[in-house]
């Protein structure tokens, strides 16, 4: 059995194109069919509340919210990231999802897999089914009430706010980061990290290119830059 890593580790993973190799909500909107009203839309919408319009197009098409569960459940997800997530797990690492998705597709995937339990925290868009049976998702932070005010993030979602309240929650001072993401919203919180932090990020996606245009900001992290994060962290884990 490998050895334990250092405690305190703190694993956080982004969601779309990370833990799954597809982008939840152009799954959903692909396979039932509203692909033609998100690219009329999209122009005109930010994506969070597009995401929820599209909800409405969906009930309106006679979707259920049971059938986008569906959809989600027949979504493959692949072996090494259950493995890596369990493994993880086992070892006694804290993991968190910090994700613009939203708690209905996220909660659905990892539970079909068996891997919700795993996770101790999903930061997430907030979803619900409503009276009247339409999934209805809507901003994390509420640009109106209470902006963020970081320019480098969409006005729904700060990774990097919700990474600095994980930090400040710390039981421990000795407690380290692994940062898991390939998105542009995963810069934000890499900035965040600090000395003994790490950043994994897929191979020429958007993270990846910030990330290598803007060395000099990441001075103080030990900046690993996995081609593929699922065997590199599983040679991590079982060091
Ligand atoms: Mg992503
Ligand atoms: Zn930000």
């Amino acid at each position: 059995m490998a050895s334990a890593p250092a405690p305190g580790v703190v694993v956080v993973f982004d969601f779309d194109r990370t833990i799954i190799d597809w982008d939840s909500d152009d799954w959903v909107i692909t396979k039932l069919g509203a692909a033609d009203a998100s690219r009329r839309l999209r122009p005109t919408m930010r994506w969070n509340p597009l995401m929820d319009r599209m909800m409405a197009e969906l009930h309106a098409r006679g979707k259920t919210a049971e059938d986008i569960r569906d959809c989600h459940r027949s979504a493959p997800l692949d072996a090494h990231v259950i493995s890596a997530i369990k493994t993880a797990a086992a070892l006694g690492c804290d993991l968190k999802v910090v994700s613009d998705a939203n708690t209905f597709f996220i909660e659905t995937v990892l539970a079909h897999h068996g891997v919700l339990g795993c996770f101790s925290e999903i930061s997430t868009n907030p979803a619900r089914v409503d009276a009247d049976g339409r999934l209805r998702i809507s901003p994390f932070h509420d640009s109106a009430a209470t902006p963020h005010g970081c320019s480098l993030c969409p006005e729904n979602m700060c990774k990097g706010k919700i990474i600095e309240k994980i930090q400040a929650m710390a039981s421990t001072k000795n407690q380290h980061f692994i940062y898991i993401g390939d998105g542009k919203g995963d810069y934000c919180p890499s900035l965040k990290l600090g000395e003994g932090d790490y950043v994994m990020s897929k191979e020429n996606y958007p993270l990846w290119k910030l990330i290598c245009s803007n060395k000099q900001l990441l001075k103080f992290i030990h900046g690993i830059v996995a081609r593929n994060w699922k065997r590199l962290y599983l040679s991590w884990s079982t060091r």
